[in-house]
């Protein structure tokens, strides 16, 4: 039988993919738009589907377990050396990685309330303890955090900008933090969304492992370089915990394909431009959009918008019933505690008009 601690865990639920939607309310594929998984809606660039092609020819092998091209690009990248890097197979392999080297049954790992659903999993899947603090504003309290933590606790996970709220804290409210984490918790700064910051706001924090030897920054390739399907994500942090990561992952974790696709999005400085304009231009469009229809919603940094759709425990989930029906995918967040709210995706121009028509015809439902 398996362990109580394992029974316990709710599965992660994924953003509803439109095979689904088309299979069960007979849509046309070609009309249904997915704004539900914070996916860069460009797809792929050029220089990864290139470099995806060439390292087609040759998946009878195995992937280069070590990563090392990948993994000296990175560091040189950051400034730092490849023994400080750790590739994951998505950055949700690294935040499992980090649980699994710092995390067993009687130690906690600490977090906030509207967290990445991942935090939770991972922490419980090592038999550990989720703390969880109130959220302030629908974002990270840290001084909670400082409070919370206790003797046991060995992890805290902050994702900065963070899903599903959308919101964001300065470097010197992180550094601030930081300096008064005790030594034996490993922070772990989870930045899927950095490439999406505007500049006024842009930090590196990867610069900080150094002065924190407690610091682990993870970044993915699934949001602004569009290799969500490929699943890359990676680590920067001091080599000791490098080196614990390293013992407990899958010898093969991250495969050929996303291997190559990495190293070659890495360059695409062309692609990664084009995406935070897009991304920029779609928050504006539908944040302006969600203001039209007085919907109260939290200012995003991040290539999504946290929106209330309505009152009452099912709003939510009504409203994202209706715009399905109307060939727009967007996510529940009710597993996260805001079963009045739902998360939208930033897409291409056309698909947020899409999803801003869809949204008043589906909340009429609410009616
Ligand atoms: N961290 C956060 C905050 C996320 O929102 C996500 C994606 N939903 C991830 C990590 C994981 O992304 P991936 O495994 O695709 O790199």
């Amino acid at each position: 039988q398996a362990p109580e601690f394992i029974r316990a865990i709710a599965p992660y639920k994924a953003g509803k993919p439109v095979s689904d939607v088309v299979r069960e309310l007979g849509l046309d594929p070609n009309t249904v738009v997915k704004l539900a998984s914070n996916e860069n809606p460009l797809g792929l660039g050029e220089k990864a589907k290139a470099a995806i092609a060439q390292a087609a020819a040759d998946l009878g092998r195995y992937p280069d377990a070590n990563g090392f091209s990948l993994k000296a690009k990175l560091a040189n990248r950051h400034g730092v050396g490849s023994d400080q890097i750790t590739l994951g197979n998505g950055s949700n392999d690294v935040l499992e990685l980090a649980a699994k080297a710092f995390l067993t049954q009687g130690r906690n790992a600490v977090f906030s309330q509207y967290a990445f659903a991942v935090y939770p999993l991972a922490t419980q899947g090592c038999g550990a303890q989720s703390k969880v603090v109130p959220a302030v504003c629908y974002t990270h309290d840290l001084d909670g955090f400082l409070k919370t933590i206790d003797a046991n606790t060995r992890v805290v996970f902050i994702a900065n900008p963070n899903n599903p709220t959308g919101t964001f804290l300065p470097q010197d409210k992180l550094l601030a933090f930081l300096k008064q984490v005790p030594k034996q918790v490993l922070v772990v700064l989870d930045e899927a969304y950095n490439e999406f910051l505007q500049p006024q706001d842009q930090y590196d924090s990867t610069q900080w492992v150094g002065q924190f030897p407690n610091l682990l920054v993870s970044r993915s390739f699934s949001k602004a370089y569009g290799l969500a399907g490929l699943r890359v994500g990676y680590a920067v942090s001091s080599v000791e915990v490098a080196d614990l990561m390293n013992r407990v992952r899958q010898p093969f974790n991250v495969n050929s394909l996303a291997l190559a696709a990495a190293e070659a999005a890495v360059d695409d400085h062309e692609f990664l431009k084009q995406t935070y304009d897009v991304n920029l231009h779609g928050l504006e469009q539908i944040q302006a959009g969600l203001k039209a229809l007085n919907l109260e919603y939290v200012p995003s940094y991040g290539n999504f918008v946290l929106f209330k759709a309505g009152a009452g425990a099912d709003a939510g989930m009504k409203v994202f019933d209706a715009l399905q029906r109307l060939g727009v995918i967007v996510r529940p967040v009710n597993g996260y505690g805001l079963p009045e709210w739902l998360r939208v995706s930033i897409g291409l121009p056309h698909e947020n008009d899409a999803f801003l028509k869809a949204l008043p015809i589906a909340l009429a439902t609410l009616q």
